[in-house]
């Protein structure tokens, strides 16, 4: 597992770790420091002319638009995902705002798959007030969403392991009809995270980042990430402003993003959370291959038991998409689900767990567990419930980087017998 690396390509890991040094050693430092500054200041007022105008390279303005560990970040993403430039944000819903926010007009019609981050499907409901269209679709079937566009459709927008069924879209067949459509089309990358699968290789335009979750993974830094992979022509979305397509076209996505959407909106990530999850992200590799192996153990295991009705993990053979998430995935991921036999015992199962803790959340050093029609699909109600397939006794487990076999013994004693 971990990506595999191509010719003359370092691995992951050499990448994350040795990035830093690309741009520039500061005092021998091996790691990028915090720059806390807000302002910055130039000798000669043409740098400071040059920094407005986008002609000084590598130039900074304001802490709101980047700082130079913002920019570490930044580019240690793009070099991760392959793309050609990436924009970080404060979390992971900042980024996917201004996405939606800053690469869509009113009138515009946007398809998404049904299967989604909670909070990203809550959003649609705002994009509706401001005259975008959103049709919501079964994206396991290239055919849902050919059959969803219209003239005005102008992005497709899916999760590569949807939260928390683990659905799979047919994500090279949607990356296909995109391009053939010269539709912008837009992966949630969070679970998976380069560690396992880059979009670009599906025909990803943009791939977005809860960097919260598995790529900083420790559980305490919140931040999100758009990157540009650089198939898209950004001359076939109209959204992008007078003042941004004077230059390359190659630029026009990414500029338009920073200054409508990180500037102007200002969901800026800071230097101190930057840098943590820059930490974070050094040991990605590591962390994904030991919680997909542990994840898969105890699929195994809850499968097997007879408490349990079904588990939802896409390395399952059981698994709906389980050919197309070997064929695309290095590893199944953190993330699985599984219903109990019995609903009615969900809590007490639950209550009887010592390891894992009895939490939201996603991505973390520890195992946590959540009964998920209670709790995040709570407030979408039952018949919203009924058809994103949550039963009453769905249980979402992210896996941490605990012993497997400790785990399974844990879970096998709060089922029972
Ligand atoms: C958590 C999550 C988000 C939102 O990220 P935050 O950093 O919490 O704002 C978006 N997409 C997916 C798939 C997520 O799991």
């Amino acid at each position: 597992m971990g990506h595999p690396p191509g010719k003359n390509e370092p691995g992951l890991t050499t990448t994350i770790v040795h990035g830093d040094r690309a741009s520039g050693v500061e005092h021998g430092g091996l790691r990028k420091p915090i720059h806390t500054s807000v302002q910055y200041g130039f000798e000669r007022v043409e740098d400071l002319i040059g920094v407005f105008q986008g002609t000084l390279k590598g130039g900074f303005n304001y802490a709101r638009q980047g700082t130079p560990t913002t920019a570490a970040l930044e580019a240690k993403l793009t070099r991760l995902e392959q793309g050609a430039g990436t924009i970080c944000f404060s979390t992971g819903m900042a980024a996917i705002s201004a996405v939606f926010l800053t690469l869509l007009r009113a009138g515009d019609h946007l398809v998404a798959s049904k299967f989604v981050f909670g909070n990203t499907n809550s959003l649609f409901g705002t994009l509706r007030r401001f005259g975008v269209e959103v049709t919501t679709v079964d994206a396991g079937s290239v055919d849902a969403v050919r059959a969803a566009l219209r003239p005005e459709t102008r992005m497709v927008f899916v999760e590569t392991i949807a939260n928390p069924g683990t659905q799979v879209p047919d994500l090279e067949a949607i990356g296909e009809l995109c391009r053939e459509r010269r539709l912008l089309y837009v992966v949630d990358n969070t679970v998976t995270s380069p560690a396992l699968f880059r979009p670009r290789g599906v025909g990803a335009s943009l791939v977005v980042h809860s960097l919260t979750k598995t790529i900083a993974g420790h559980g305490v830094a919140l931040g999100g990430s758009v990157t540009d992979t650089g198939l898209f022509d950004w001359r076939d979305c109209p959204a992008i402003f007078e003042a941004y397509r004077g230059g390359d076209p190659a630029q026009w996505g990414l500029l338009q993003l920073r200054k409508k959407g990180l500037r102007d909106m200002g969901a800026a990530l800071s230097a101190e959370q930057a840098h943590q999850i820059a930490t974070g992200a050094e040991t990605l590799a590591l962390r994904v291959r030991q919680s997909s192996d542990t994840a898969l153990r105890l699929a195994a295991f809850l499968e097997a038991h007879p408490a349990v009705a079904r588990v939802h993990y896409p390395w399952l053979a059981s698994h709906p998409q389980h050919e197309r998430a070997r064929r695309w995935f290095q590893g199944g991921s953190w993330l699985l689900s599984f219903e109990l036999r019995d609903a009615a015992r969900t809590v007490e199962v639950l209550n009887r767990l010592r390891l894992p803790i009895k939490a939201t959340g996603l991505g973390d050093t520890r195992t946590l567990v959540i009964p998920v029609a209670p709790t995040i699909f709570w407030e979408a109600g039952p018949a919203v419930r009924a058809d994103m397939g949550i039963a009453d006794g769905l249980v979402r487990v992210s896996i941490g980087l605990e012993d497997a076999q400790e785990l399974i013994d844990d879970f096998g004693q709060a089922l029972g017998a």
